[in-house]
């Protein structure tokens, strides 16, 4: 009965954070003469074997939280900090993760009561203070509340709104159309955080306790630019996403044979791929790139957090457990949960952006600033030897010159970096103008009836066959239609009429080839400046090697310019010595001839 798991889990930086808070007995299990069943030492937790009286089950995770923790001391175990990184540009993630009823929306959420503050409440708060304490960045601070119930997206700041779609962009999946609402203090956080609240559980009721089967997404989203400030030049973009997830005991229900087709449509497909996710990174030692497969697109909620599972996000998983003994298989099956999460491997980054006028303005000083260094080496490596009796101990002429190929070399390719940063700059130039002043043409599909006021008008049509816009001849037009073919004109043409041809699937988009040109372009842009960063990184490296050679080469020669010095003043100081001598003879010389005459 008692099969015995010993998992040791060391802290890491780069792994997930994994904390256990287990909740205190409510009434009703106290009315039952529940106990604690599970026994706490340190961030280790274990049950006890009755028969035998020795420990069994024991789990030890970064930080694990007994009954008796208030949210606070949660908070600032590991929550704090990754709240702090958030601020710094870095996206990270709570999730909560438990039983329904094991604290999770207690957790999260908590009460008005200031002692009972949620997570939420707690990091906004503490995001709020860092971001207007900053001296150096001024930030923009965002909120959204999502909601994924039944795989549909809800938007609890707005119900009414539906139109929520997710899209992949550039940072990962973001949810387009969700309300987004840029606030002025945390006061107006904890407001909106309410009425998101309300409106999840007025869906509760109607929805059959949606609450413990949908997941809430609280997310803040941090803008920072330099003080000062307010172009787009530099900014750092991060989101805190905070997670309040379904009941994790769907997840035996779910397992249950013949129950599957039961719970039908009820199943939390997105809790079931969230726990695949997991297995399928633990699997591979943590590490995503291993994988063959991970099955992040099943479900919304692990397209929301494919950044947060083995991504560049900081993420922390609180797994609350009750402290039961009845409910002990949901336990011990959350903390394996907990176990596999443990293993996966982040690869935390800050997420910054550089306009391309920036980036290319940046490029321009480095270069600038290579070059001078350049040229300052080849100044100091051609400097002309002291002249010195002993030449054979002068720090030789050739190792000297054996830098000027070396100089050569890094003034091609500063030149070739200068080439790249100018190419760089011209197709940026390019792919703004084409971006801003050619609006992508969308297209519609057009019937035969149609293409008489195409004709009357002038309007180009697009020929599929020769894949080229032409004008309308109708004659060869009709033929089209009638063989089956398609023709297609320029939506606005449609818009501009009372729409013969708007019809709603017919409608396709044109720009599609456009912005994959463009994407493209951009993407050669990027390989491009990340090439132009090695080599700058590369000659730097070699310069900073050949600097310290070369002044170690001057060191040696002013040293013995020093030797030379006092060489010169021995020779002196004998010279004049020699010359009292020279001059006391010639005295005595005089004298002695002065002596004979007189
Ligand atoms: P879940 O969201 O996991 O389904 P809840 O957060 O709604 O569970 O918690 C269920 C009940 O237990 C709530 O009444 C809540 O107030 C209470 N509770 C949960 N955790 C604690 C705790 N640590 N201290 C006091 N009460 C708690
Ligand atoms: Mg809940």
């Amino acid at each position: 009965f008692f099969s015995d798991y010993r998992f040791a889990i060391m802290p890491s930086n780069d792994s997930l954070q994994v904390q256990i808070r287990i909740r205190p007995l409510n009434h009703k299990e106290e009315a039952q003469g529940c106990k604690n069943h599970w026994c706490l030492e340190d961030n280790c937790m274990y049950e006890i074997v009755p028969s035998s009286g020795r420990r069994a089950n024991e789990f030890t995770f970064d930080h694990i939280n007994g009954p008796e923790a208030s949210t606070h001391e949660v908070y600032d175990s590991v929550a704090q900090d990754i709240v702090k990184e958030t601020v710094s540009g870095f996206n990270a993630t709570i999730f909560v993760y438990g039983q329904t009823s094991s604290g999770k929306t207690f957790t999260m959420s908590g009460t008005d009561d200031e002692k009972q503050h949620g997570l939420i409440h707690l990091a906004v708060q503490d995001m709020w203070d860092l971001a207007s304490e900053s001296t150096e960045w001024d930030y923009t601070i965002k909120v959204s509340f999502l909601e994924i119930y039944n795989e549909k997206e809800r938007d609890l700041l707005d119900p009414s709104n539906t139109k929520l779609s997710l899209v992949q962009s550039f940072g990962g999946v973001t949810c387009v159309g969700l309300t987004t609402i840029t606030v002025t203090s945390v006061e107006e956080i904890i407001r909106l955080l309410a009425k998101g609240k309300v409106h999840r559980e007025t869906g509760a009721t109607g929805m059959n306790d949606t609450s413990s089967r949908s997941h809430a997404i609280f997310q803040v989203h941090l803008e920072s630019r330099p003080k000062g400030k307010t172009n787009d030049d530099y900014v750092r973009y991060s989101v805190l996403n905070l997670v309040d997830l379904a009941g994790s005991e769907r997840q035996r229900d779910t397992r249950a044979e013949g129950q599957r087709k039961l719970e039908g449509s009820m199943i939390n497909k997105s809790l079931l791929t969230l726990q695949k996710v997991i297995k399928a990174m633990a699997d591979c030692g943590g590490d995503r790139e291993k994988a063959v497969h991970i099955p992040f697109r099943e479900s919304k909620l692990t397209r929301i957090l494919d950044n947060s599972l083995g991504g560049d996000a900081k993420t922390l998983i609180i797994c609350t457990v009750t402290p039961v003994n009845i409910h002990r298989a949901e336990t011990l099956s959350v903390l394996q949960f907990a176990r596999l999460a443990k293993m996966i491997k982040n690869k935390p980054r800050v997420n910054e952006k550089l306009s391309d006028k920036l980036l290319i303005q940046q490029y321009k000083q480095e270069i600038d600033t290579l070059r001078q260094r350049v040229t300052k080496l080849e100044a100091m490596a051609h400097q002309p030897a002291p002249a010195c009796e002993k030449e054979n101990a002068m720090p030789k002429a050739s190792n000297v010159s054996a830098t000027a190929p070396q100089i050569a070399q890094w003034q091609a390719k500063i030149s070739n970096m200068d080439n790249m940063v100018s190419l760089y700059a011209r197709r940026f130039l390019d792919l703004k103008e084409r971006t801003e002043k050619k609006r992508p043409r969308r297209m519609t599909w057009i019937d035969a009836d149609s293409l008489f006021e195409l004709r009357d008008r002038g309007i180009e049509v697009y020929d599929e066959k020769n894949k080229q816009w032409t004008g309308c001849s109708l004659k060869r037009e009709i033929d089209v239609c009638r063989k089956g073919g398609r023709i297609s004109c320029p939506s606005r043409f449609g818009e501009q009429t009372s729409e013969p041809w708007g019809r709603g699937p017919q409608t396709r988009s044109a720009s599609s080839d456009k912005t994959e040109l463009q994407q493209r372009s951009r993407e050669s842009l990027e390989k491009m400046v990340a090439d132009l960063h090695k080599e700058v990184q590369d000659c730097k490296e070699t310069m900073r090697h050949a600097d310290g050679e070369i002044t170690k080469m001057l060191q040696e020669r002013l040293e013995w310019l020093d030797v030379l010095e006092q060489q010169k003043s021995a020779v002196q100081a004998a010279v004049t010595a020699a010359f009292q001598v020279h001059k006391q003879e010639r005295v005595d010389f005089v004298n002695r001839l002065k002596a004979v005459i007189w």
